[in-house]
């Protein structure tokens, strides 16, 4: 059993995309928490550390701030891959048929959801946001 971090972005909130999201994930994983909060700068910042070097750092900053997100924990089997699979390529213009960054992303930056990359990550990312209490195993 495994468990990973989604954050349907602020560009699929406010495409009224959420819905059709969640919709899709709980198809495939078992949700055990969920919340919307408008991130503040500390709080992207903090959330994409590792990413702090990189060029697109403040863009993607902006962007998270931008707008309420929808913030979850999925739990299932492989939870980690399976959810990389079905979010898709980081750029929409890569993403396979049927994934959701292919359906509901803009563009390399505004792609609609955020997934964690490994156990480690997911860890982390888990715990940024959700206290032991906040999540509900239905294993
Ligand atoms: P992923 O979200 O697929 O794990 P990364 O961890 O590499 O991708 O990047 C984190 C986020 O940063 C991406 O989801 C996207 O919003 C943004 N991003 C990644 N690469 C670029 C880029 N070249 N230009 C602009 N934004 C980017
Ligand atoms: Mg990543």
């Amino acid at each position: 059993m495994e468990r990973t971090l989604s954050i349907v972005k602020p560009d699929a909130v406010a495409a009224g995309n959420a819905g059709k999201i969640i919709a899709l994930l709980e198809e495939n994983l078992r949700p055990i928490a969920m919340k919307m909060m408008h991130l503040d700068r500390k709080q992207a910042e903090g959330f994409y550390a590792v990413h702090r070097e990189r060029p697109f750092f403040a863009d993607l900053c902006d962007f998270m701030t931008s707008g309420p997100v929808v913030i979850m924990v999925l739990e299932g089997e492989n939870a980690i891959a399976r959810y990389r699979e079905l979010m898709g390529a980081t750029n929409p213009a890569q993403a396979a048929e049927g994934t959701i960054r292919k359906q509901f992303a803009t563009n390399i930056e505004r792609n609609a959801v955020h997934g964690s990359d490994a156990p480690e990550t997911a860890a982390f990312e888990i715990s940024y946001f959700f206290s032991k209490l906040e999540l509900h195993s239905r294993g």
